[in-house]
């Protein structure tokens, strides 16, 4: 039974969903005006996690997730730049989805852009007119915070608390309520604006999320995602927003939100000079290692990158490619030929570990530690030439199954991932190769398949395939 912890309630829940065994999941998606960070990997690729955990556990999931292209940040940075703001917007919105499918982000049924949901938008801004939540002033409408009595019951804020310096408050002078947000902007000089019945203008910030749920969803959904920064004022908005047009409450079932990722316990800014894009950690790294790195932390824990957690990552990388490239030789090419029996080595109970850890909340540090457990088993098993072809299967298709779910165990390997243990048995093989000394090459040979691979002699030189 799955519990989830739900920010509304602060509690760890049941997981059941509104409807049978349909998920309606919402994320909030990036604001495309700049490379996207490892901070918003981690978000990204836990809720990659749940979705996926979702899915192995039978649930029908619809990921839905907007793309916030029209935005003050976007207009600004296209302006630096000399270019439009949608042409700016695009550019991003490709290198983002280039980065998503890099680290196999690939569980999002459906991207929706903001400026594809205007008419939804207006339309929700017009009803929120006419139900009294929202009114205009010199600069765009906003929503007037005391009329909506449940304002502040997520982030658990009263209205006077409304404002801190951390939190994007929009401004504007006549605004009724210090913590009253915008729902439309009215576009300067210069801006892209769309016609409204109200006033020409673009939408603010949180209303696009609504629109596009209510579009998608309808006026309640099982479960909204994202940062835990977004709690508020982004989805304490989107709830006063929902909830006072349908009526109907909860708009979410279950909030969940992840936590911070801060560099040698910074918060990651530009100006410290601290920013890691994506693209630049896949220039040094490997994708599986960032999936690796997210996943043994919890998704709701802070996590602090440092150059110790990262080689500490690799090491583990290393463990798990020679411990499945070991098991994998374990088994024997069509079937098991009746050989006998030798190991009691099951991954039952493993799996039975892992899943508990992952049904708590998605406990992935303990799944993890329940695989690296069955490592530690196996290995001293497979010293001891005591792994059956049968124990070995087993181990693998567990593996496979919790791959579903963590993604980064069975990738085929790019070059510069070949453990350089392998590089150099390789080389030293070629070394006695050519001294003719093919007792010492073969014992190589079999060194080499010992931890999952094949060399193959072709004219240009070794060829390296993964067993
Ligand atoms: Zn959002």
């Amino acid at each position: 039974m799955l519990k989830l912890y739900n920010t509304l309630t602060r509690k760890k829940e049941l997981f059941r969903p509104r409807k049978g065994k349909k998920v309606n999941l919402f994320v909030c998606g990036p604001t495309v005006y700049d490379y996207s960070h490892i901070g918003h990997a981690r978000t990204y690729l836990n809720f990659d996690v749940i979705a996926k955990y979702l899915r192995e556990k039978g649930y029908n999931v619809f990921y839905l997730q907007n793309i916030t292209d029209i935005d003050d940040k976007i207009i600004n940075r296209a302006r630096e730049r000399k270019i439009s703001p949608q042409k700016l917007a695009r550019d991003f919105e490709k290198e983002y989805l280039k980065d998503m499918k890099g680290l196999k982000i690939d569980s999002v049924t459906k991207y929706a852009r903001a400026t594809e949901h205007i008419k939804e938008i207006i339309s929700q801004v017009e009803r929120l007119f006419k139900k009294g939540f929202a009114y205009q002033i010199e600069d765009g409408v906003y929503y007037d915070i005391s009329k909506f009595k449940d304002y502040g019951k997520l982030s658990r804020r009263t209205v006077l608390q409304a404002e801190d310096a951390l939190s994007r408050i929009d401004e504007g002078k006549e605004k009724r309520n210090k913590g009253d947000f915008c729902l439309w902007k009215i576009s300067k000089p210069g801006e892209p604006k769309w016609k409204s019945n109200f006033v020409w203008g673009r939408p603010g910030w949180h209303i696009e999320d609504t629109a596009i749920t209510e579009k998608y969803f309808g006026p309640q959904y099982d479960i909204h995602g994202g940062a835990r920064d977004l709690i508020f004022p982004h989805h304490e908005a989107e709830i006063a927003q929902m909830e006072a047009l349908s009526g109907k409450k909860p708009l979410v079932k279950y909030w969940i939100h992840s936590g911070f990722l801060t560099v040698k316990g910074q918060k990651m800014a530009k100006s410290l000079g601290n920013f890691i894009t994506i693209r630049d950690f896949l220039r040094n790294n490997s994708p599986r290692l960032l999936r690796l790195l997210v996943i043994k932390t919890h998704y709701r824990s802070p996590l602090d990158y440092t150059d110790n957690l990262i080689s500490q990552t690799k090491r583990e990388l290393e463990k798990i490619d020679e411990f499945v490239g070991k098991v994998k030789n374990r088994v024997p090419v069509g079937g098991e030929g009746g050989r006998r029996e030798r190991s009691s080595l099951r991954p039952s109970k493993f799996q039975t570990e892992f899943y508990k850890a992952m049904e708590d909340d998605l406990n992935t540090p303990k799944a993890l530690a329940a695989i690296f457990d069955l490592i530690n088993k196996g290995n001293i098993l497979i010293s001891q030439n005591k792994l059956s072809p049968t124990g070995a299967k087993d181990i693998l298709a567990f593996l496979r199954k919790v791959d579903k779910v963590f993604n980064f165990i069975f990738w085929k390997k790019s070059k510069e991932e070949i453990p350089r243990a392998l590089l150099n048995l390789v080389k030293q093989r070629e070394k006695y190769r050519k001294e003719e000394n093919w007792r010492k090459a073969d014992e190589i040979r079999r060194k080499i398949k010992e931890i999952g691979y094949w060399v193959k002699d072709t004219k240009e030189g070794p060829k390296i395939k993964k067993v």
